[in-house]
């Protein structure tokens, strides 16, 4: 072995010495050569497959240290051989170097003899073993750690996984349970097709048997009572609460059925119509709800198609409030009776609110005459709500009655 290493130490220092640049295709197998070397100094025998190993499995910059390894041991060989070559020279193998200044050819081999007497041959194999077993050492603990860090990210990961199928168990629980809100709107999951479903409270919206509006056709042609409405100029609040413009009337508005009265509430819009008559709609209608004894709701509906202007339509359309759901005061009295068409005629029908909670037993009085609104004013109200009105409900055999 030691005599391999002086071998091939004295190569390379003729090598370098022969040419100021050796050829490049001699620098790899001289490493090659190094780290074998270095390994054979290194390990016994029995280490050696592991070390392989560790030297296969090692990334880059491993290898890197490896050869920086493997290099220091060439180096320390190639010493150890210039001085071993220079001891023998002097003096007979396995004595110890004594330094003899004086012959300058003799020199640098002195020197390198005096350095590396101070330590056995013996002592350098060790010192190198433990440097590489240490490097080795290092690498494992590397790996380990690796292995560690890879196994932590797996657990992680399931626990991650079983986390979010939990949250996703936790969100199918909440959907299959009914909700209740308060929300209710024209169009998606909360459209009229589920308002019974949103609230308890409302579930006269999809299980009622009277509810509004209708399709009106095939009414019974009677005398019915003429409805007397004594409605007069009135101040007013205006709200735009998000769902239509609606009026709150002051006092003192009523209209008298035979020998019954109701005071005039409020009064509001839907774009289209929501009633239909034969089938047919109209482009929009206003709704006047009045409060009865026991607070009976009746409510007369006025269909509105496109025409003349109305002028107390125009005095609503003047005061709507710039924020939804402001309660604004009105500037201006108006006259409920500019809403209600020349010819009193009517159906009348049982039904309910047309919106949450869909409250039934509700007298429906639909004007046959429609009102007319300019189509500027019809333009007005559909960039507010182009879309707020309830579909027609069956009318489960409800009679309906209509001024002959
Ligand atoms: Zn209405």
């Amino acid at each position: 072995m030691r005599h391999f290493i002086a071998l091939f130490a004295c190569s390379l220092v003729m090598l370098h010495a022969s040419a100021n640049e050796p050829p490049a295709h001699a620098a790899k197998p001289e490493a090659d050569a190094a780290r074998k070397l270095a390994a054979d100094i290194a390990k016994p025998a029995s280490a050696k497959p592991a070390a392989d190993k560790a030297d296969k499995a090692a990334p880059a910059a491993d290898k890197a240290a490896a050869d920086k390894a493997a290099a220091l041991a060439i180096a320390r060989a190639a010493d150890k051989s210039v001085a071993d070559k220079a001891a023998a020279e002097k003096e007979p193998k396995g004595e110890k170097a004594v330094d003899k200044p004086g012959k300058t050819s003799a020199s640098t081999a002195d020197k390198a003899a005096s350095a590396i007497s101070a330590t056995s041959e013996e002592d350098a194999e060790v010192d190198l073993s433990v440097r590489i077993a240490e490097r080795l050492a290092e690498m494992r603990a590397k790996q380990a750690a690796r292995m560690a860090a890879a196994a932590k990210a797996k657990k992680a990961a399931e626990a991650k996984r079983k986390k979010e199928a939990a949250a996703a168990a936790a969100v199918a629980v909440a959907a299959a349970a009914p909700k209740i809100s308060n929300h209710w709107d024209y169009e998606g999951e909360f459209g009229p097709e589920n308002w019974g479903k949103i609230n308890p409270a409302w579930s006269q919206c999809g299980a009622g048997k009277r509810q509004s509006p209708i399709d009106i056709r095939d009414g019974m042609k009677v005398s019915l009572d003429e409805i007397d409405f004594n409605y007069r100029y009135s101040d007013y609040t205006e709200v735009d609460n998000g769902k239509t413009v609606q009026v709150n009337l002051a006092r003192g508005n009523f209209m008298t059925i035979g020998n019954q009265s109701y005071e005039l509430v409020q009064f509001h819009f839907h774009r289209p119509s929501e009633e239909k008559i034969n089938g047919k709609g109209t482009e929009m209608v206003i709704h006047l709800e009045h409060r009865g004894p026991g607070g009976k709701l009746a409510i007369v509906a006025v269909l509105l198609e496109r025409g003349k202007a109305n002028d107390a339509i125009q005095t609503v359309w003047n005061n709507i409030p710039l924020e939804k759901n402001q309660q604004v005061a009105s500037s201006e009295p108006l006259d409920p009776l500019e809403l209600l068409p020349e010819r009193r005629e009517y159906y009348t029908y049982m039904g309910s609110q047309t919106t949450p909670p869909c409250t039934e037993n509700v007298l429906w009085l639909v004007m046959k005459q429609p009102m007319t609104a300019s189509p500027a004013q019809m333009a007005l109200f559909s960039r507010l709500y182009p879309l707020n009105a309830r579909p027609v409900q069956e009318s489960e055999g409800r009679m309906v009655k209509e001024s002959n």
